[in-house]
């Protein structure tokens, strides 16, 4: 696809393995079939485990320059194939072309070697006690399962794969089974690279199918997962079977807060970018909270360039807003906003689907939408709709922004607008969030912590908070 070839079974153990089942994945550009995917189950689970667990001790003892060599040459391959990865990353998932070549990709290879090098950073801060030596490491664990989400296929797995596998943790990824295809790709690269067999595994499916007796299996030591909500719940069962730690990175309904004192040419442009990836970011700040008095100048601003965004198919340069992940999640968004215009909401903008683009296509493409006159306690703001809808609320005190801001069960992330540093700091430690950015968007260390409150998670990764849930840390201590 997309001129690449991609082999589509799992890879397990350092080899291809077919699945007496397989399932079509389709581009959500047009409609078109991709490829056979394997379509993997208990058997395949199992397999895949095992093949980690054979390979975790040989990981284990691997030292960790050659760990941290290892990750840069996997690194080096995806630079190497970064045209072919964003090609049928786009084809698969339908976000702009030009991000996953100029900003994804690139990532994705950082991923890997921010891990790499942070762990021979990583500090083994030895201290005495009445003369006794305390000497902390950090071992690795043992086998540890990702499961990823489509929105952003191969960037969230490496976020993950480069400190489990810096942190010495073999590692089976399941892919979400709407966008399977770089991580088949991945795995070769990881082949090309030299990672030893059963290092790294690709197991192929549904989440009922693979993803369950996955999480499920006794030999896992550590499960890392980034989707949504309800699946988290059904993850966070099957791992307290075997007191398995848990890292999860969940949904979001984040505010975007324009204070009057904005620069509101600014506040604009961040309040578009949310229909970056058709919208379909955890992070997005698809509540748009504004003061009253500017209500209207700042509307204007917003309007006019989320009407200049060109939406057609990702692979063409002019394009701003491709389609979303797929004809049954259209429909889902679809109903989040009928509801909301059935119970009294104005669509400001869009509305519903582009239905000449995704009838001329048979992709599935939604029209940027604004919806205006909604209450705080009405599904439109409290439920993640993982699409381009945004809300637009108003607020006179800064009491009220902090209030409605907060006032949702989730907790990922939360976007000022201000011209008052002491302001964006008072507003800020009040947010429930797991990350505040003040006059900016998705400006993102890898060193800094990431993750969400209430809903929106569980723990941080990020710099050494990754290598906190990857590892078992381990004191020994030395008499004089
Ligand atoms: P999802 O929960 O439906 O699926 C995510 C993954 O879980 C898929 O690979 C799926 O196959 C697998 N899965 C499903 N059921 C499973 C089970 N019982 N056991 C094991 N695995 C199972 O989520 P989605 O629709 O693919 O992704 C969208 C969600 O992800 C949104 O809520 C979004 O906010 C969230 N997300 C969060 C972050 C973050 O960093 N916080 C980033 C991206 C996406």
């Amino acid at each position: 696809m997309a001129g690449v070839t991609v082999d589509t079974r799992h890879w397990i153990g350092g080899e291809r393995l077919d699945s007496a089942a397989t399932f079509t994945d389709r581009s959500p550009i047009d409609g078109t079939p991709l490829a056979e995917i394997a379509r993997g189950g208990a058997e395949e689970a199992r397999a895949a485990v095992a093949a980690a667990r054979a390979a975790f001790p040989g990981w284990a003892a691997t030292p960790p320059p050659e760990r941290a060599r290892l990750l840069h040459a996997i690194a080096d391959g995806v630079d190497a194939r970064l045209e072919d990865l964003a090609a049928v990353e786009t084809a698969d998932n339908g976000a702009l072309l030009r991000s996953h070549r100029r900003g994804v990709m690139p990532r994705a290879a950082h991923n890997l070697r921010f891990f790499a090098d942070r762990l021979l950073a990583l500090g083994h801060d030895d201290f005495t006690t009445r003369g006794h030596t305390n000497h902390v490491t950090w071992d690795p664990a043992g086998p540890a399962a990702l499961i990823t989400p489509w929105n952003a296929p191969l960037m969230l797995a490496t976020w993950k794969i480069g400190p489990a596998l810096a942190a010495g943790d073999p590692v089976v990824l399941k892919p979400a089974e709407w966008t399977p295809l770089t991580a088949s790709l991945f795995a070769d690269i990881t082949a090309e690279a030299g990672l030893p067999p059963g290092v790294f595994n690709v197991l192929q499916g549904y989440g009922a199918e693979a993803g369950e007796p996955l999480v499920s299996d006794a030999d896992i030591r550590r499960v890392s997962f980034t989707g949504s909500v309800p699946t988290a719940r059904r993850i966070a069962r099957a791992a307290a079977e075997h007191l398995v730690p848990t890292s999860f990175e969940l949904g979001g309904k984040s505010p975007l807060l324009v204070f009057a004192d904005a620069d509101l040419d600014l506040a604009a442009d961040l309040a578009v970018e949310q229909y970056d990836n058709a919208g379909q970011v955890c992070l997005a700040a698809t509540r748009l909270l504004v003061e009253e008095p500017v209500r209207d100048a700042f509307l204007e601003r917003f309007l006019h360039r989320a009407r200049a965004l060109v939406q057609g198919d990702p692979r063409e340069e002019a394009t701003g807003i491709g389609p979303t992940i797929h004809p049954r999640h259209l429909e889902r968004v679809d109903g989040f906003v009928r509801r909301a215009l059935a119970a009294g909401a104005t669509a400001l903008l869009g509305g519903g689907p582009h239905t000449e683009l995704t009838g001329r296509t048979g992709g599935a493409y939604y029209r940027p939408t604004l919806l205006a006159g909604v209450a705080q306690d009405s599904e439109i703001v409290q439920e993640e709709v993982f699409g381009p809808v945004l809300t637009l609320q108003t607020f006179t005190t800064e009491d009220e922004a902090v209030a409605l801001a907060n006032g949702t069960r989730f907790g990922l992330a939360a976007t000022l607008a201000t011209g008052d540093r002491d302001r964006a700091d008072r507003v800020a430690a009040r947010l429930v969030a797991g990350t505040v950015w003040t006059n900016c968007f998705f400006v993102r260390d890898l060193a800094a912590p990431f993750g969400g409150s209430r809903a929106s998670g569980m723990g941080r990764e990020g710099g050494d908070w990754s290598f906190d849930f990857y590892c078992d840390l381990k004191n020994t201590v030395t008499a004089p």
